[in-house]
Order: C-alpha cells, then structure tokens, then sequence
C-alpha cells in the first residue's frame, strides 16, 4: 500500500540508487511530500518524487497518511571504518549531510562511558539511543552555518574543531519511541530530558544547558589529543581523527590536530 511521506529535513537529496555516492534526482524541501514504493532498507527508503523513482534517507521523511515510517533504529549511515589498501586512513563521507552514529569512531574511555550511560538510562526505562557520534569537521561547518548563512534554527555554537565531536570525546543522544527520534520534551519526555544530565554525571560525562542531548568527555580540548587520551586510545579513534584532521587540512583549512595514523606491526 503507497503511503505518502513528508519532508522534515531543510533540504533533502533523492538519490538513483541507495548510497550517499549515488546521483541526486532532485532536492526535496521541508514539507514536500513523496509516495513511498517499498520497505526501508539499511536507512534508505525508496520513493517516486515527480514521476522520478529513488531513494531517500528515512529518518528524514514522516508518514503522513497514518502509517508508521518504516524507520530502522538506529541508523549508521556510513560503513564501519576499515583500513584503507595502502594505509591505516578510515574512509570518511564526503556529504556534510551524512551523520555518523558508529562507537567504534569514539575515544574508548569515552566509548565505555556512554555505554554506561545508555545502560543506566534503559534501566529506568528511558529510551535513549547514540543519535550522532564522530562529526566530520566539514559536517560541523555546515551545521554551524545553519541560521548563520543558510535558512534554518542555529543548531550549535561550535565552529570546526571547536566541537567534542570532532575529536571522537561527545555524542548526542536523542529519545527513540514508536520507531522514530523525538526531541519532544512534553509529558513523560521532558522528565527522561531532565533525568539525562544528572546520569550522564553519575558515568563521569559533562552535559551542556544550551543542547540537551550532548554529552562529552570532561576535558578541555587542548587536551583532547594529550598524553593522557593519546596514551588510552585505540587505533580506530586514531585513524578517524588523523584521517579528518589531515583531509581538513588538504582542502585548505587550518585547524585539526596534527596527528599521524595508528602505526600497526607488519603482518608476518
Ligand atoms: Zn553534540
């Protein structure tokens, strides 16, 4: 049965094929509305827009017409990192759009941390779940621009590098219920948004007044690739930030830690 899906998303891509690589058919604005043409699969929902036949990312699109979106939770849109041939580099999405909500990418003190957190929220029953995780810094320039130089609510404070998430130290946490992420605080859901901060102290994270559901680690960034985190990290942390730092830096930018990849012992 067709149902039709709205648009929550400022601006979103329909791609020919499911992947972010794929080509965009056209760019759906906020409240447009499609016909879907499947179940989801892997986040992506395929959908005719126009007579044109794609794929849009589901967590931005709700049903309209009283069927539930068929939402995945929760969604990891880029492939888990893998070495590169050649090289220790993680590959990283290009499309400032893309967010990334895999642990691996996170700093393992903090990794261990959160899991604590989430565990102690579902214990009360408070469905929590790791929305966004590592950020690509050219993804923090786009959200800072939001409300700044393109349409839309200012969404952070943080420019490029001057956010946790760059450094693999803070993650946003949202409320999944009934298949889809709410940021609703009303009833019950503002007592589960009240609760997050005083748990995320108990697991030893720092919460922000101004952005309710971002955690991170409890250091200043200076010391973000300091002996203390260098000395504790894993080499996928490594990687992601060398990769992100060194790709932000190629394009023309400053800023990003001057961090080289994980050197791992030659296969025998
Ligand atoms: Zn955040």
């Amino acid at each position: 049965m067709p149902s039709t899906y709205e648009v929550t998303a400022t601006a979103l891509n329909l791609r020919a094929a499911p992947h972010t690589g794929a080509s965009v058919l056209a760019v759906l604005r906020r409240g447009q509305t499609c016909v879907g043409s499947g179940a989801a699969a892997g986040g992506w929902l395929p959908v005719s827009y126009l007579q044109q036949s794609g794929h849009v990312w589901a967590d931005y699109v709700r049903a309209v017409d009283g069927v539930p979106a068929p939402s995945n939770p929760p969604p990891v849109v880029a492939p888990a990192p893998t070495p590169v041939a050649g090289g220790s580099w993680v590959p990283l999405p290009s499309n400032p759009q893309t967010r990334l909500s895999d642990p691996a990418q996170l700093h393992p003190k903090f990794r261990e941390a959160l899991v604590n957190l989430l565990a102690k929220a579902a214990a009360e029953g408070r469905p929590f779940r790791l929305f966004e995780a590592f950020r690509t810094p050219e993804r923090q320039a786009w959200l800072y621009e939001q409300g700044r130089t393109r349409p839309g609510g200012i969404v952070t404070k943080a420019k490029p590098w001057q956010s946790f998430h760059q450094f693999g130290l803070g993650a946003d946490l949202v409320l999944f219920v009934n298949g889809q992420w709410t940021w609703s605080d009303a009833g019950v859901l503002g007592e589960h948004w009240r609760r997050l901060p005083k748990l995320a102290a108990e697991v030893g994270l720092r919460s922000l007044s101004w952005e309710a559901p971002h955690v991170e680690w409890p250091v200043n960034l200076s010391e973000a690739v300091g002996a203390d985190l260098l000395g504790s990290a894993d080499n996928t942390w490594i990687d992601t930030l060398s990769s992100a730092s060194a790709r932000w830096r190629a394009s023309g930018h400053s800023g990003g830690p001057d961090l080289q990849p994980a050197q791992r012992p030659e296969l025998a």
